[in-house]
């Protein structure tokens, strides 16, 4: 079959979850017979998010091979069998840097260079690129709302490919159809404002989906079908879901988006799709039996999406257990600064970058080794396990990691040699899969039932090979080391319940089908620790 192209694009606001849209459009695609590919275009200057603050751009998510990428790529690998890599993603800063460099190097042959077609062109090529062996449909998600001056040499590309494939391309547009509630009316002018400046810019799509709160009426979705010259049967109404996002593609399968795609897709077989294994999922979800707290220890906690992935890898642990997870979040901060260590069944100490909250991190994993509660870290988090020891088993009291104190005498941490006299920040870190040895008899070979893992990474300091002997001597096991260079990538301890680090970022390989090992093994020892907790409370009263 030749191969077709759906382009995503968003109207109004930014946030309104066009990513989870692709991604529950290519799986609904997938389940219908056909191979997808997924892109991202960030129309934003930065080569990629990964200098990015989390404030600002949410997790950065690492591919196998190596990419800081959006964290929509997350809901693709989620959602769907495509294989992310870096050429799903593509911002603005990485196509202008590929064109100029073509100017540096003469390849345009002494033409004015300009952002048609050249910046076009790169765009397209972009897509092309994207597409793995085999596929049928490429699907486009474009960053940004339209409107935007950033996003313009995008929305050029993809208008011309559409007027190069009239009969292969679908445009979808996300747009926002707000509910006022001062009049208790459901506006749709902002919708109409959006999809007058696409049509400006020589796109009329062939489907509109509508965001909003609550089920928007069938007069808005008329208005809105009128302005936006799409037939009332192609103007989707995608209000919040209730329970989970899985609810996403069982919503726009029971809209027929599959019938829609079929027939302005011309796909043959027009097969429809089916969402049984997201029915499921939803009905697991809605009966779950038990909860676990457990308190999240990092510093962007009041920004949902910084710890996307984490969030959703303990979800997909806790539903495969029928458990709900309840998250409980510890300001490391406010702990430096007296705060309490809440009652929690177990704690994750999550990755980060920067001094704020070390200090606050190490309490947590004091406090969760000491009682014995279960833990659980992640990169920094492993650092952060590892110094705590240090100090307080080994007895090195100014043990620290060179990021923290770059002068510190006790440097238990340490920048990876690889990095030394490294001053540019961007891509410079160990990042995306490595090779990871289990060692025999630990937790961790335990958990994974193999001796060789693969696990992505994104860090640029390491536990520093000299003090290994020492913290080995004193009872730290390292479980996991990598096969050549003998790094440490996993730490545990014994006579804990669960008390485990990693250096990798397991949460990047977690999907609903298939939680990962540690995710799930980490929410049955809450479970457990649940239990004696609610007894001494009990035996207190
Ligand atoms: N800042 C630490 C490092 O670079 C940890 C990074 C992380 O948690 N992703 O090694």
């Amino acid at each position: 079959m030749q191969g077709r192209f759906i382009f995503i694009t968003g109207g109004v606001l930014s946030s309104l979850g066009k990513g989870v849209i692709a991604a529950s459009i290519s799986s609904i695609i997938e389940s219908m017979g056909f191979r997808v590919s997924i892109i991202k275009l960030d129309p934003y200057l930065n080569v990629d998010p990964g200098t990015m603050s989390p404030y600002q751009h949410g997790e950065v998510y690492v591919t196998d091979d190596g990419a800081e990428t959006d964290l929509d790529l997350g809901h693709y690998e989620r959602y769907t069998h495509c294989k992310i890599s870096k050429k799903s993603n593509a911002t603005a800063g990485q196509i202008l840097d590929t064109v100029l460099q073509k100017e540096r190097k003469g390849d345009y042959l002494g033409s004015t260079v300009q952002v048609i077609p050249h910046v076009t062109d790169e765009i397209k090529r972009r897509i092309q690129l994207a597409q793995q062996p085999g596929t049928d449909i490429t699907v486009i998600e474009v960053g940004g709302t339209v409107g935007d001056i950033e996003s313009l040499p995008f929305l050029e590309a993809i208008r011309q490919m559409r007027y190069e494939n009239p009969q292969y391309c679908c445009n979808i547009h996300l747009t926002y159809v707000p509910y006022l509630k001062s009049s208790g009316e459901t506006k749709t002018k902002p919708a109409q404002h959006s999809l007058v400046a696409l049509r400006q810019v020589g796109i009329i799509p062939d489907i509109i989906i509508c965001r909003s709160d609550e089920p928007v009426p069938m007069e808005s979705l008329k208005k809105i079908s009128l302005f936006g010259n799409v037939p009332i049967h192609a103007v989707i109404d995608q209000p919040d879901v209730k329970q989970g996002l899985f609810e996403v593609p069982i919503s726009l399968k029971t809209q027929q988006i599959d019938l829609l795609l079929a027939q302005i897709l011309k796909l043959s077989p027009p097969n429809q799709a089916h969402v049984t294994i997201w029915e499921n999922l939803l009905q697991r979800q809605s009966k779950l039996e038990k909860s676990v707290l457990i308190g999240v220890v990092g510093k962007y906690l009041e920004h949902k999406d910084a710890y996307k992935s984490v969030f959703e890898a303990l979800h997909h642990a806790g539903l495969n257990q029928d458990t709900k997870v309840q998250l409980i979040e510890i300001d490391a901060e406010k702990l430096e600064k007296g705060g309490q260590i809440p009652q929690v069944d177990a704690c994750i100490i999550m990755g980060g970058f920067g001094p704020r909250g070390f200090e606050g991190k190490i309490q947590v994993a004091h406090h969760a080794r000491t009682h014995k509660i279960p833990c659980f870290g992640i990169c920094l988090g492993l650092q952060v396990m590892t110094i705590e020891f240090a100090r307080h088993v080994l007895g090195i009291s100014d043990a620290h990691s060179t990021e923290m104190d770059p002068d510190t005498k006790s440097p238990i941490v340490l920048s990876l040699l690889e990095c030394k006299n490294v001053t540019q920040l961007g891509g410079t870190m160990r990042l995306g899969s490595y090779p990871c040895h289990l060692v025999e008899n630990t937790k961790a070979r335990h958990i994974y039932k193999k001796d060789i893992i693969q696990e992505r990474h994104r860090h640029r300091y390491e536990v520093n090979q000299d003090y290994l002997d020492a913290l080995k001597q004193a009872g730290l096991i390292i479980s996991g080391k990598h096969p050549e260079t003998g790094l440490t990538e996993i730490v545990e301890i014994q006579d804990h319940p669960w008390y485990l680090g990693v250096q990798f970022h397991p949460e990047f390989q977690s999907k609903v089908f298939l939680p990962h090992p540690l995710f799930f093994s980490f929410i049955e020892a809450a479970t457990v620790h649940q239990e004696f907790r609610l007894k001494q409370e009990e035996v207190a009263l």
